[in-house]
This record gives structure tokens, C-alpha cells and sequence, in this order.
């Protein structure tokens, strides 16, 4: 049998660290600490993903499943990763909130549409939730504490020798991965790295950033006196959040192309004919008394 040299798990662990560390998020060039290739974060965002279909009540109403897959698709468009498995889907329940997991895979949840009205307000939320699929915050996240853990283990082993346990991290590891993708909340410098990202993507998927300003703040107002919403409780506080957009719109403004002809970019979108106003819509809340639901606009 073959002696491990002591030393040798330490390196190893050193030597993932280096590795991983050298990763910077798409448009903001920050560097992250990354332990996990990002294939593996896909595959448990697709697996936790059907999980959570699994035990909520998808919603089948063809108008929020049209709106919410239409604005979605546009969003994924703008980060330019084709590669990811896109998926959207609304649940009927009340938390104010959605979520994109690692691989692209988005849920709404009905109680935050109240809060979003429109297309454009939609878009503010799906491309806040999708930067942080995009900037793999989750996968950052679970790499840090793993990244401690690691440090920890290390130390003991410089000092005790050999230590069991190093050999179970890579089970340890992926169940953190598992459960740390969906339960961990992120740090307040993601959540602002994902407004900042947010802003520009919606920007680049043809809606006026402005309205991310219009949201939160109809969110803050929802929110006195009360609990506030699911969706702000682990974000910064709505004055620093507010501040910050209005400070990054004129970036975002630079990526919006308001002549983008909005239309529908999944398959079996529709759009609405309002017959009073003699004129199509994207969604039905721009003509609520009365509205036809059309195929795709006429060219
Ligand atoms: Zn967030």
C-alpha cells in the first residue's frame, strides 16, 4: 500500500482554489471565486428546478404564461447565452417573488404580477433573477463557504496529518451544491451586481430601464407598515437600491433601442387586438375591456 504523503491533500486544495479563482461575471469584470465547473451548477438548477414544479401549483392560464415566457425569451436573448436551457414557468402562489436558477430555469410566482403591471415591469424582475443565473451567484456562493471549509480542513491537516474527512468533501460538496444553489441567500453585493445587470439586460431586450426604478419603488411603497415582500427581504434597503439604479441608468440607457419592434419571440406566443383602440398589443393589460387574442402581429 502506497503512503499519501501528507502534504499532498493540502496542495490539492490549494491548487483548486488558484484554479477556480481566476473568473470575472459578464459586463460588471468583477472576479469571483468559483470552485465548481458551471455544468455542474446547470445540472442542479435543472434538477432543483423540477423539484420545485414538482410541489407547486404551475399555473396553465395561457395570458400569464404568454406574457411571462414572451418578456422571458426577450431577456434571454440579451444575455447572449444560447447555450442554456431556457425555461419559464408561473406558479400560482402568493409570494412576491421569482427566481432563475443556475442553467436558465425561471418561475414566477402570481403574487409579484400585481407589483410588475406590464412588460416592462416583468422585465425589471426577470432580469434581476436571470443576472444572477448569468454572474453564477449561487455557484459563488457555495464555492465561498466550501472555499472556507476547505481552508479549515487544511490547516488541521498541516498540523495533524492526514484527515478522513478530506476524502468525504467531495460528497459534502455536492450535496452543498445541491441545496446551497436553491436555500442560500445572496450577499448584498450580488443583489446589486444583479440590479446593475438587470438594468442592461432589459435595457438590451428592448424595455425602457426607467421601469426598474417605477417597480421598486412600487414595491417599497407595498411594503410599509408590513412584512415586506419575499423579493426584498434579503436585498438591499429600497433607499441604497433606488439610488444605485438611478445611478446605473444612464449606462443602461445606452444599450436601449426603444424602435426594437416588441413581438413575440416563443413559440406560440400571441399577441391582442384591441378593437377600440383598432390597434395590437403584446399584453392584454394595455386594452382590459375588451381585447382578441391574435396570432403573431402582421407584418
Ligand atoms: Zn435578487
Amino acid at each position: 500500500m502506497v503512503d499519501v504523503p501528507t502534504r499532498q491533500p493540502t496542495a490539492f486544495a490549494v491548487a483548486i482554489l488558484v484554479v477556480a479563482a481566476c473568473q470575472t461575471v459578464p459586463l460588471t469584470g468583477r472576479h469571483q471565486f468559483l470552485l465548481f465547473p458551471e455544468g455542474q451548477e446547470v445540472q442542479m438548477g435543472a434538477t432543483a428546478y423540477r423539484d420545485v414544479l414538482k410541489k407547486g401549483k404551475v399555473s396553465a392560464d395561457p395570458t400569464l404564461n404568454d406574457q411571462v415566457t414572451r418578456v422571458g425569451h426577450r431577456i434571454a436573448q440579451a444575455t447572449g447565452r444560447n447555450d442554456y436551457h431556457w425555461e419559464f414557468k408561473v406558479l400560482d402562489d402568493k409570494p412576491v417573488n421569482a427566481f432563475c436558477l443556475p442553467g436558465g430555469k425561471v418561475a414566477v410566482y402570481t403574487g409579484i404580477l400585481p407589483l410588475t403591471r406590464d412588460d416592462a415591469g416583468l422585465a425589471a424582475v426577470l432580469g434581476h433573477e436571470v443576472s444572477h443565473a448569468i454572474a453564477r451567484h449561487s455557484g459563488e456562493r457555495v464555492s465561498q463557504q466550501l472555499g472556507v471549509q476547505l481552508g479549515l480542513i487544511g490547516a488541521q491537516l498541516t498540523l495533524s496529518g492526514r484527515d478522513p474527512r478530506m476524502a468525504q468533501l467531495g460528497t459534502t460538496t455536492l450535496g452543498a451544491l445541491a441545496t446551497g444553489a436553491i436555500l442560500l441567500p445572496f450577499s448584498r453585493a450580488q443583489e446589486s451586481e444583479a440590479d446593475h445587470l438587470g438594468l442592461i439586460y432589459m435595457a438590451k431586450a428592448g424595455y425602457d430601464p426607467t421601469a426598474a426604478r417605477e417597480l421598486w419603488v412600487r414595491m417599497s411603497q407595498s411594503s410599509k407598515g408590513q412584512k415586506p415582500p419575499e423579493f426584498l427581504s434579503t436585498h438591499p434597503s429600497d433607499e441604497t437600491r433606488i439610488k444605485q439604479i438611478e445611478m446605473w441608468l444612464p449606462e443602461a440607457r445606452q444599450y436601449y433601442q426603444p424602435n426594437t419592434p416588441p413581438g413575440p419571440t416563443a413559440p406560440g406566443a400571441y399577441w391582442y387586438y384591441c378593437p377600440s383602440a383598432k390597434d395590437y398589443y403584446p399584453t392584454v393589460q394595455t386594452c382590459p375591456e375588451a381585447w382578441v387574442k391574435v396570432p403573431p402581429r402582421p407584418p
